[in-house]
């Protein structure tokens, strides 16, 4: 907290992690001596600049960018650019921690890393978002590349804004260097499957969850918050699996259709039209439309997924999660439940899939689309699906075991921890004090 001030963010992911390691340090005091707890909360490196841009009123906008490479112990930095008005150091540092261990569990060769800027891509017109993209990529690509620093998406950095980052790039550096960014549009090489990676490997995790406790999705009613890429992908698995999933939202509020969501609609109002959730109330009679964003965890439902954003379920929405006879919950979003509401879950016996496990998929996915990328060769959707659905059932297996083997049986928040840290940490120390 001293040496990080006004990092409430990063102060909360670093205890949540920091918390579950206990039992290892435990019994392996030899991380103590090679100061692996004080080296791994500190990045490598972190880069902020100006973004200098022209609106379409010829005014000059100023944002700021970051990038934080947290941890390069077991491959490239790796993570995603978020642009949202909320993006400070304290979110980028939080998100870039989380990655490291997320980015471990996956079993892929990749480091932990974020970044992005506070600019806010809503109501800007294509043309300010590309000069806004092709200002932040003319400073960031002094520091990456597909052997150092491999950016994607995240929260306001889809499809456009990754094509144009990549336009700039290769206009810059000369020489197609496809791996230098992944979440890429399938004609220039990125990989099938990818738009649906965390989504659907989400609800992969969450029925290995469910079979441990003998449920499944058919049958189930489903509450997922966000209408964003994750939160679509969310849905549309569920659905595939059998589920009913009853509601959905965006930062404005929420829909509730009894009779089930209707996938296209939500579908074509967020990625085709960018218009708000509440018109979907417009064309499904029966639905209705709730102003505000916490209303939606008041829904009775089996599984929850909150796919939105960070700190979205508190210890009262938790509380009403579990009144309601909640089962499970797959973390979507990162860090979507604070830690007060993670003790409520576990202390009612939920099944609590906490995100570096949970939304791993993602980032498993652009693994694999750098993978694709060096070999010059596309796998198809249903090999890269396959290869995602194995990578979900590994994480949640290592997940499980490691828990076991630290004394916290169940406890998949601590297992993830423990078993993303440990492959990190070990490849630390054979690399020196570095
Ligand atoms: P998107 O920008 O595509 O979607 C975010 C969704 O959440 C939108 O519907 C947005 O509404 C809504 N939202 C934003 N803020 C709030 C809020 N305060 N309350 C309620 N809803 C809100 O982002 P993604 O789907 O890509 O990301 C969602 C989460 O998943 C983030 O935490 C991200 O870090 C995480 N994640 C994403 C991955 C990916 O592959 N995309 C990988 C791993 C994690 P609106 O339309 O109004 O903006």
């Amino acid at each position: 907290v001293r040496r990080n001030p006004h990092e409430s963010e990063f102060h909360q992911a670093v205890k949540e992690i920091v918390e579950s390691l206990v039992p290892v340090f435990a019994k392996h005091p030899h991380y103590m001596k090679h100061g692996i707890l004080e080296r791994i909360v500190e990045p490598e490196r972190v880069i902020t600049f100006r973004v200098p841009w022209v609106d379409d009123q010829g005014k000059v906008q100023v944002n700021r960018g970051f990038r934080v490479q947290f941890n390069s112990a077991i491959g490239p930095y790796k993570g995603g650019l978020r642009f949202h008005p909320s993006v400070s150091a304290s979110i980028i540092k939080f998100l870039g921690f989380e990655q490291i261990f997320k980015n471990s569990l996956t079993g892929q060769p990749i480091g932990g890393g974020k970044g992005g800027s506070d600019f806010d891509p809503k109501g800007k017109s294509d043309g300010e978002v590309m000069r806004f993209t092709q200002s932040f990529m003319t400073e960031l690509y002094r520091y990456i590349g597909p052997d150092v620093d491999v950016p994607a998406g995240d929260i306001g950095v889809g499809a456009r804004e990754i094509g144009y980052m990549f336009g700039q790039y290769k206009r810059i550096r000369s020489g197609n260097e496809a791996g230098v960014l992944t979440g890429k549009s399938i004609v220039y090489g990125g990989s099938l499957t990818r738009t649906e990676a965390t989504g659907y490997g989400c609800v992969y995790f969450v029925a290995e969850m469910l079979k441990s406790i003998g449920w499944s999705f058919a049958e189930s009613t489903v509450v997922v918050s966000g209408s964003g890429n994750v939160s679509i992908y969310a849905i549309e698995k569920a659905q595939q699996f059998g589920a009913k999933v009853v509601a959905c939202s965006d930062s404005n509020g929420y829909i509730y259709d009894p009779n089930g969501i209707k996938l296209e609609t939500v579908k074509r109002l967020k990625e085709i039209e960018r218009k708000r959730i509440s018109e979907y109330v417009n064309e499904h009679p029966g639905s209705v439309y709730t102003e505000g964003c916490t209303g939606i965890w008041s829904i009775p439902c089996d599984i929850a997924l909150p796919c939105a954003t960070q700190n979205e379920i508190d210890d009262e929405s938790a509380k009403l999660l579990v009144a309601n006879g909640v089962k499970a919950i797959g973390e979507g979003a990162n860090m979507p439940s604070t830690l007060e509401a993670i003790d409520v879950f576990l202390q009612n016996g939920v099944q609590f899939g906490p995100a570096k496990a949970a939304n791993a998929g993602g980032v498993a996915v652009s693994a694999l689309e750098m993978a694709q990328n060096s070999m010059r060769y596309s796998w198809t959707f249903h090999e890269v699906d396959d290869k995602l659905h194995h990578i979900m059932k590994d994480i949640y297996r290592n997940s499980v075991k490691a828990a076991e083997e630290y004394g916290y049986s169940g406890n998949l928040v601590v297992g993830a921890n423990i078993a993303g840290f440990l492959k990190v940490a070990d490849a630390m120390i054979l690399q020196g004090v570095v």
